[in-house]
């Protein structure tokens, strides 16, 4: 069996319940076996947009990187997302973090993600369930750890 960190991401039309509606349809296909705390965190990349909520799952898949990229892509469509702006506004995002100890660096698929150990929102979540990444986590920039806020009432 394969094992799989999943970054979520949402920051229009109910956040929140985006990320735990994301979260409980990957586990129908997939075993959720540890879901992080869910972070309200300000916007990368494109700034002018709102807040998001971020969290992290492992799971458990059968699947190979490929066919798990394509379930993520199929759910972010199903969820409504409009691929518009470069890290812009988006109903859900499914990011692919680790598989296995794997590396792919393919056109359409880099793992691991290439920009994870800089995110203070993939961090953050990502350390609560699998320690090995606080270090990198606590790494980061006073400023960075700034822009996330944990919110306790969502852990799943
Ligand atoms: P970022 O990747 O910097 O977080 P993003 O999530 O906003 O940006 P998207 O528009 O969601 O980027 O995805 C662009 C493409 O990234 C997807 O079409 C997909 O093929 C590719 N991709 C490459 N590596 C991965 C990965 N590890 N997980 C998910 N998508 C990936
Ligand atoms: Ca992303
Ligand atoms: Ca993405």
């Amino acid at each position: 069996m394969n094992q799989s960190y999943i970054a979520l991401g949402s920051n229009i039309d109910e956040p929140i319940k985006n990320v735990q509606r994301a979260i409980s349809e990957l586990g129908k296909t997939n075993k959720v076996i540890a879901s992080s705390s869910f972070y309200l965190t300000k916007p990368w990349g494109y700034l002018d947009q709102p807040d998001f909520i971020n969290a992290v799952i492992l799971i458990e898949t059968i699947f190979s990187p490929y066919a798990l990229l394509g379930q993520l892509q199929a759910l972010e469509k199903h969820m409504g997302r409009e691929r518009t702006i470069h890290w812009g506004p988006r109903s859900i995002d499914l990011d692919i973090l680790t598989f296995n100890d794997e590396t792919i660096v393919e056109p359409d698929l880099v793992i691991p993600h290439p920009h994870m150990l800089e995110r203070a929102f993939v961090l953050a979540p990502l350390s609560e369930i699998n320690s090995d990444y606080l270090e990198a986590y606590l790494k980061l920039s006073n400023e960075s750890r700034n822009e996330i806020q944990r919110l306790g009432l969502e852990r799943l």
